[in-house]
């Protein structure tokens, strides 16, 4: 379910734009607009959950498919090696802005 409050909903929508560069019947990714990496992007479920906290056991495959994406992701970018960053802000004490659960993927400084 999407809420068209929530700018990462309609992203999913395809209501509002977005730098896509994957999406399969569960999650997309797209370019994060502030980029704080020469690569950075944000893997989102087209499921809206708020945040980690409203996570349940249902969500089990849903999270470990967004690290296989993000994984086979890098890889294809060529930053397996040296490394790259996940992660994920938790509320606002966490630095979370967008109530829409998102992994953030850093990488490519070396490049
Ligand atoms: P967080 O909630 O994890 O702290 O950060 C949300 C991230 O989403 C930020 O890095 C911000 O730049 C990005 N962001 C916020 N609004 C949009 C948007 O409309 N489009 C895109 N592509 N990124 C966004
Ligand atoms: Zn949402």
């Amino acid at each position: 379910m999407t809420t068209m409050a929530c700018i990462f909903c309609r992203i999913v929508e395809r209501s509002a734009p977005a730098e896509m560069v994957y999406e399969d019947d569960e999650l997309i990714v797209f370019k994060d607009i502030q980029p704080r990496a020469p690569i950075h992007v944000l893997l989102v479920p087209r499921e809206h959950i708020a945040t980690v906290n409203d996570l349940t056991v249902h969500h089990i495959p849903l999270m470990g498919k967004l690290f296989l994406v993000a994984k086979t992701l890098a890889a294809q970018w060529g930053i397996a090696t040296p490394g790259y960053r996940l992660s994920v802000h938790v509320g606002r004490g966490g630095g979370q802005l967008i109530d829409h659960v998102h992994m953030h993927l850093l990488g490519g400084w070396d490049r």
